[in-house]
Formats: C-alpha cells, sequence, structure tokens
C-alpha cells in the first residue's frame, strides 16, 4: 500500500472516531442535563421518537417570526448558542456544552466526508487503469 493511500485511510479513521468520541460525549452532556434528570413520567416530556425534551431540543425547536416580516424561522447557530446562555430562556449549561459539541461534530463530519471522498477517488483512479468493473464481470 502506498504512503498515500494510507494516509488517506488513517486520515479517515481519525475522522470517523472523532464523530464517534464527539457523539459520546454529546450524550452524556445530555444526560446530565436536569431535564433529563427529571423522572420521565409525563408524555409531554418525551418527543415522538422518544427523546428526552432538553433546553437543547427546546431551543433547536424555538420559532420565532422572520426577519423578512413573513412566518416564522428557527434560531440560527448564534441563535441556539444565546438561547442556552445563562439568563436566556433555555439557559443550560449542560445542554449548552452538548451544542458546541454538536457543532464541532459537524465539522468532524465534513472532514470524514472530505477524507471518505479522497478514498473514492484513489480507488477510481486505480480501477481506471484495470478497466471498468462490470466488463470484467462474468
Ligand atoms: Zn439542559
Amino acid at each position: 500500500m502506498s504512503s498515500k493511500a494510507l494516509s488517506a485511510i488513517i486520515r479517515h479513521e481519525r475522522a470517523a472516531q472523532e464523530v464517534a468520541g464527539l457523539t459520546h460525549r454529546i450524550g452524556v452532556k445530555l444526560g446530565h442535563c436536569p431535564i433529563s434528570r427529571m423522572p420521565a413520567d409525563d408524555e409531554s416530556k418525551i418527543d415522538d421518537k422518544g427523546r428526552i425534551k432538553t433546553h437543547l431540543w427546546h431551543a433547536f425547536r424555538h420559532r420565532e417570526p422572520s426577519s423578512c416580516g413573513w412566518g416564522e424561522a428557527g434560531l440560527c447557530e448564534d441563535g441556539i448558542a444565546d438561547a442556552l446562555s445563562s439568563g436566556s430562556e433555555y439557559a443550560c449549561r449542560h445542554c449548552k456544552r452538548a451544542y458546541q459539541l454538536i457543532l464541532r461534530r459537524k465539522d468532524a463530519r465534513q472532514e470524514l466526508g472530505n477524507a471518505r471522498r479522497a478514498i473514492r477517488t484513489m480507488g477510481r483512479a486505480a480501477l481506471s487503469t484495470q478497466g471498468a468493473i462490470w466488463e470484467r464481470l462474468p
């Protein structure tokens, strides 16, 4: 295996492990949210996918009048971070930290996609020297 191919595989694996690690840490942070720690004894505390309606859940679904004056819009990234900050409507340090990790995971997923595309590009280049695979099928 060429060093370029090995580097691409390592890049992919590093990104995959970072995404998995961040996903785990997000779950841990959301588990510390006071809403998560209360008994889910009421259906109104759980969404239709079985998730607890944490402060983060509410911030993601918050709607307010659109700036264009027509309809409603969700919060932008900064708006969500502000809404989770101290003194705001959904203030919760655990949900805020989870949101910061979600933004980091978004970047990590982008890197994972870039790494996957780099590997596929190398794979296609290697195959092109052998002719299309469907031409060699029995
Ligand atoms: Zn919370």
